[in-house]
């Protein structure tokens, strides 16, 4: 069967009768079967999404499938779907299942997507290459040496390695856009509410948004009209209106694009990504965008500021997680205290409990206005620093990730290492605003990396537009 990169060629063929639905199901099947070593899918839903293949394909006979007939989609393991397994691939929630469904699934299920399964992620969505998962480190399917991304790794492995059409995952931090860079395939996170988190396993409420890896900007934008809108469960999800992304990919007119001087003069940048990005810009000048330099002075502070709000919004969050309401709880558990010590030590990994730990501290009284109170002001400069440059410009322009997929084990003895992958995407998330990762680069090793656009609050449709338009445009 052939690689379809987007759900356009899937409804075609499906339309023209050479392709059926349970056959395509059957093919990612195999897919996954065939590299059970990329430990991209916990589990998979196969008997569940054969039998629905066939009910769409019938409906889809008649005309009346929804518009998401022939997108099969993986889910990422912290977003919940009512009767299956959802872990956050973590320990603690052995033997969890959903009794709900996220607003997400839902409205895939209205529109006749296919869920096929259930994709390793870092635990609780911490972490930059899907190595802190309970259940294994996910491999990079581009080159088995190296890590996918994180923390929605599994997702992406997935969709790069041809396990499925598209997946979900979450962004915090960067974890739909790293991991999408490394694999060469287009991650969009949203603008902060723009789709409802309800169902969403929390690691940081402030920050955390869930979206679309894809290998098509059409199939992102499709995803993303599906699940946008207002939430009755979600009250931080905006009930702004939600155009149709999918039919509105034309961009127009020419655009002033900023990037920032210090991002790519950044030391930590490799060379070959940094004169890739520049050649970029010559091109997008050359067709007559004006693409300039601005002063963004807060690159410093943009890591510490999320790693401090991120880390005291996850210790409250994951402090539901005890032993007694949820999953895992300790053998030799013994009396209150005990049993929420003795399980949450014996339930999370070392990363959260490194996060958790943090997190107490910034919010312990003494230390609260030095530390959170302080990256709460830093935060809102660096909102109101972006939101100015974006008044000026259309689009941000910075590489997504430092540089191409690292060797598994390269960063895992260094946090600070690792917290530094992240630092071309927190920037979106501390100020809430839509960014979208495209595979346009490809280093001489033949691996990719990713450009980044972020965009104005809600108008991911701009932003679209202009990335359908780049994805010709490889560097
Ligand atoms: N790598 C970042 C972190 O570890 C981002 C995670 C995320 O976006 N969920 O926090």
């Amino acid at each position: 069967m052939r690689k379809y990169d987007s759900i356009i060629e899937v409804q075609n063929d499906l339309r023209s009768g050479v392709l059926n639905l349970p056959q395509l199901v059957r093919y990612y099947v195999s897919n996954i079967n065939a590299k059970p070593q990329l430990n991209a899918f916990l589990e998979v839903w196969e008997e569940e999404a054969i039998k629905r293949a066939e009910e769409i394909q019938n409906r889809f006979n008649k005309g009346e499938a929804g518009k998401l007939a022939g997108m099969i989609i993986g889910l990422k393991d912290n977003i919940c779907f009512k009767d299956h397994a959802v872990s956050a691939s973590s320990k603690i929630l052995e033997g969890f299942k959903s009794i709900y469904n996220s607003t997400v699934v839902d409205r895939l299920l209205a529109e006749d997507a296919i869920l096929l399964g259930r994709l390793n992620c870092d635990e609780f969505a911490m972490g930059s290459s899907n190595e802190n998962s309970a259940f294994g480190a996910v491999k990079n399917p581009l080159d088995e040496s190296k890590v996918p991304g994180g923390s929605s790794g599994g997702s992406a492995a997935a969709v790069a390695g041809d396990l499925c059409l598209a997946a979900l995952g979450s962004d915090t931090g960067g974890s739909i856009r790293q991991p999408a860079s490394l694999t060469g395939i287009v991650g969009l996170k949203p603008t902060y509410g723009r789709i409802s988190r309800y169902g969403l396993i929390a690691y940081a409420s402030s920050f955390d948004q869930i979206g679309p890896m894809t290998r098509s900007v059409y199939d992102s934008a499709l995803l993303l009209e599906v699940m946008a809108g207002g939430d009755e469960f979600d009250s931080t999800a905006s009930h702004n209106a939600v155009p149709e992304y999918s039919k509105l990919l034309e961009t127009k007119g020419k655009k002033k694009i900023a990037y920032i001087k210090d991002c790519l003069e950044s030391p930590g940048l490799n060379p070959e990504v940094k004169q890739r990005i520049y050649q970029l810009i010559d091109q997008l000048k050359a067709e007559g965008h004006s693409v300039d330099p601005v002063d963004f002075p807060h690159l410093d502070h943009l890591v510490p500021t999320y790693y401090v709000l991120t880390t005291a919004e996850a210790s409250s969050n994951l402090a539901r997680f005890d032993g007694i309401h949820y999953g895992y709880r300790s053998k030799d558990a013994a009396g209150i205290d005990n049993t929420y010590k003795k399980s949450r030590t014996e339930g999370f990994g070392k990363e959260v409990k490194r996060r958790i730990m943090l997190g107490t501290f910034v919010l312990s009284s003494g230390y609260y206005d030095a530390y959170y109170g302080k990256a709460q002001q830093v935060r809102r400069v660096i909102h109101d620093k972006t939101m100015k440059v974006l008044e000026e410009y259309d689009f941000i322009l910075t590489p997504t990730s430092t540089n191409e997929a690292f060797a598994l084990g390269e960063n895992t003895k260094d946090p600070i290492a690792m917290y530094l992958e992240d630092i071309f995407t927190v920037q979106a998330n501390l100020a809430g605003v839509p960014a979208i990762s495209l595979p346009l680069g490809r280093k001489q090793s033949g691996l990719p990396f990713g450009i980044q656009l972020m965009g104005r609050k809600f108008e991911e449709q701009e932003l679209l537009a202009f990335s359908q338009k780049m994805m010709n445009q490889e560097v």
